[in-house]
């Protein structure tokens, strides 16, 4: 599974971290109450590999995955998932009949999308409501039409509602009033589905942050994406639970040479050495979704210290300050990783680059080659070199 021979640029994802992530937010969400985990792997599992992150995730108690699309669902079917799987963004022409066939349940948001999902039934349908993200999900003032409609299609065998959920807008901020407004307005359409005759196995609307942050919104099932790879989903707030980056990311420096003071680096010479230094290049940059707006602000670990990248982003490649040092062509150098040896993390690169720590994880690919480890069974890219 592993390759011993170090890659030029390379993501690592160690499976051992996403299997502990979800024993964590397991054990969290079933302290009190019998409340499912959802693991969401949508956009490649947050760029960590979608068929292996779920799997990582089913081997430690997932009790579902939830994925974006239809593509994605049939995408985990056909390597071999036959677990509870939700998909939840349809787009007009999307292949209901294919879902159903592959047991995925799929979510309406609209009385079309219901009527379209029970000509192809009999189906498992979830049916998503909007409390107040204003995204995705049924406006409140269609909630009655909405749940009449599946109790018809219900009662004609063409459907069974086994679901009804909706997704917070500020959970990572959780003083704020929205929170409460979309937990009431949500226990409302819950009242209202059930005055349709409706009796859904599972009510569900929290993500990673209101899922550690708030528990009054477990309802059935949580969903979590952005913890089970071990970043937070709310940083500055989040208690330490003990979550572990999965995602490693590192190349292998292609030159180093010095520098003299008042020469510029990389285009726009946005970066004027002050004094004589020395720079290396990194073979890696925005084709590899590397955020451009990291030029000059992230910092990336070689030989245990920190080397700030100096001047734009390139697509290709970028330039680091190695503080007059000459290191080997071949060195490692890691973007960014857990944090154990003091190596920046995902979470430092979204605050120098101006974003979240969902975004640098997901964009990362291009070029890259990505390889799965597992630090628990022996499988230590360490040991392995
Ligand atoms: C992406 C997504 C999640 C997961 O959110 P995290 O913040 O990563 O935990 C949950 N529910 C829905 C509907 C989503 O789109």
């Amino acid at each position: 599974m592993t390759d011993p021979v170090p890659s030029r640029a390379e993501i690592v994802v160690d499976l051992a971290a996403i299997r502990h992530n979800v024993r964590i937010l397991k054990d969290l969400v079933t302290v009190d109450a019998p409340v499912q985990l959802m693991v969401v792997v949508k956009a490649d599992g947050y760029g960590h590999g979608m068929v292996e992150a779920a799997e990582a995730a089913r081997d430690a108690g997932a009790d579902w995955l939830g994925v974006a699309t239809i593509d994605e669902a049939l995408a985990l079917r056909a390597a071999g998932d036959r677990g509870p799987l939700l998909s939840w963004l349809s787009a007009p022409g999307d292949d209901f009949a294919a879902a159903v066939a592959a047991g995925v349940e799929v979510t309406a948001y609209s009385v079309d999308e219901l009527q379209a999902i029970g000509a192809v039934g009999p189906a498992r349908v979830q049916i998503k409501v909007d409390t107040g993200l204003s995204r995705g999900g049924a406006a409140r003032a269609d909630w009655h039409d909405l749940f009449a409609t599946a109790s018809d299609l219900e009662r004609a065998g063409r459907i069974t509602v086994t679901g009804i959920w909706s997704h917070f807008a500020c959970s990572d901020q959780p003083a704020h009033p929205a929170n409460d407004q979309q937990e009431a307005a949500f226990r409302e359409a819950l009242a209202l589905a059930a005055s349709a005759g409706l009796d859904p196995d599972v009510t569900h609307l929290a993500n990673s942050a209101a899922t550690i942050l708030r528990p009054s919104s477990h309802f059935d099932l949580v969903r979590c994406g952005i913890a089970v790879y071990g970043l937070d989903p709310a940083p500055g707030v989040t208690p330490r639970l003990g979550l572990r980056p999965a995602m490693t990311v590192r190349a292998r420096l292609v030159l180093s040479k010095p520098l003299a003071a008042g020469d510029g680096v990389s285009y726009g010479h946005t970066w004027v050495a002050d004094h004589d230094t020395s720079v290396g290049v990194v073979p890696a940059g925005y084709g590899e979704g590397i955020l451009r707006t990291a030029g000059n602000t992230a910092s990336v670990w070689v030989e245990d210290s920190l080397r700030p990248i100096r001047g734009r982003m390139c697509m290709d490649q970028f330039v680091i300050d190695l503080h007059g040092e000459l290191p080997p062509a071949g060195t490692e150098v890691v973007l960014f990783g857990p944090g154990d040896r003091g190596e920046p993390t995902a979470q430092d690169w979204a605050e120098a680059a101006g974003t979240i720590n969902y975004e640098v994880v997901t964009r990362i690919g291009g070029r890259l080659s990505r390889r799965h480890v597992d630090s628990e069974n022996g499988d230590n890219e360490e040991r392995t070199r």
